[in-house]
């Protein structure tokens, strides 16, 4: 097999997983605009808000669906908001970052082996529950269990089926230990959020964390293990930072031009930061593991046994 046939597979590939991460984050939309208040996901199809036209099956068509439609009802007119076709296309990107990362790790190869599809599977389930319960926190300032449980469920089982799957050093060859380092993440991620929860309380008497980060954070333990949950929830503040940073010059400038701040200036829901913090670590953790975190963890359990 010459590698100009791998790489032209790889390059097809990925423009199969863009197209799939587009569907996927087509039906994201329907998760997140859903889900929050019970409805079912599956019916009735999707149809124009105010005027409940159904929409035809080409419309349907990922990213295609939007511009043959001209971003607006076919029967009203109503304007069909650029965010739909946005999750479209962050989605599919995401796809393919994660095969990106992937090949970049392991290197090219055709056909493509347990090992670098289990990673694909992985990676692409995690990136999608994190996506939905990033757009329904920021959109709802709730992230419901019937996204996180399934989540959970979903990384336990395929961590179990597929020990192999996740980056060192949570990779394993057997079954039952694959099962226990994603029960180690999920507890890990649930513990630490639950523990600042309480701080939070005892010392600013307010909640910093609600229940569903904790949740999301056991998703990312489930899926990573408890080493990159570890990493994933110290990391995200600092995505939370870069954030507010931004969001206190929009302030600024808003109050320069005589406006009044809104609700939405002060609430910060933490989800979206773990779930940015748990996509960093997805994709960069082959370099991250080598070149910093196997040292922060070896100090770190120096640390602990002095301590003891
Ligand atoms: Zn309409």
């Amino acid at each position: 097999m010459t590698p100009n046939f791998t790489s032209a597979s790889h390059f097809l590939i990925g423009i199969g997983l863009f197209w799939l991460g587009a569907v996927v984050g087509s039906f994201a939309n329907v998760c997140v605009y859903r889900l929050p208040w019970g409805k079912s996901v599956i019916w009735p199809a999707s149809h124009c808000p105010k005027c409940l036209t159904a929409l035809k099956g080409r419309d349907n068509l990922p990213i295609f669906g939007w511009l043959l439609l001209r971003a607006e009802c076919r029967k009203c007119g109503l304007q069909i908001a650029s965010r739909y076709v946005l999750m479209e296309l962050v989605m599919g990107l995401l796809f393919l970052s994660v095969h990106l990362a992937i090949s970049a790790d392991l290197g090219l190869r055709f056909p493509i082996d347990q090992v670098y599809g289990g990673r694909l599977l992985m990676g692409v389930m995690l990136v999608s529950f994190l996506v939905v319960a990033t757009m329904m926190d920021y959109d709802w300032m709730i992230i419901t269990d019937s996204v996180t449980v399934p989540g959970m469920l979903m990384g336990l089982g395929l961590g179990a089926m597929m020990p192999f799957a996740r980056p060192l050093p949570m990779r394993s060859d057997s079954h039952l230990e694959g099962f226990w380092i994603g029960l180690a993440g999920v507890l890990a991620g649930f513990g630490l959020i639950v523990f600042f929860r309480v701080l939070g309380r005892i010392l600013f008497r307010r909640e910093a964390m609600g229940l569903g980060d904790a949740t999301l954070m056991g998703v990312i333990g489930a899926f990573l293990g408890w080493k990159a949950a570890i990493l994933t929830f110290f990391l995200a503040p600092f995505f939370g930072l870069s954030h507010a940073v931004w969001k206190l010059v929009r302030l600024i400038l808003r109050r320069l031009q005589g406006g009044q701040n809104s609700l939405a200036d002060h609430e910060m829901p933490f989800g979206p930061y773990l779930s940015m913090a748990a996509l960093f670590i997805l994709l960069s953790w082959p370099w991250l593991w080598k070149n910093w975190a196997v040292d922060l963890f070896e100090s770190f359990s120096m640390v602990l046994k002095e301590m003891v």
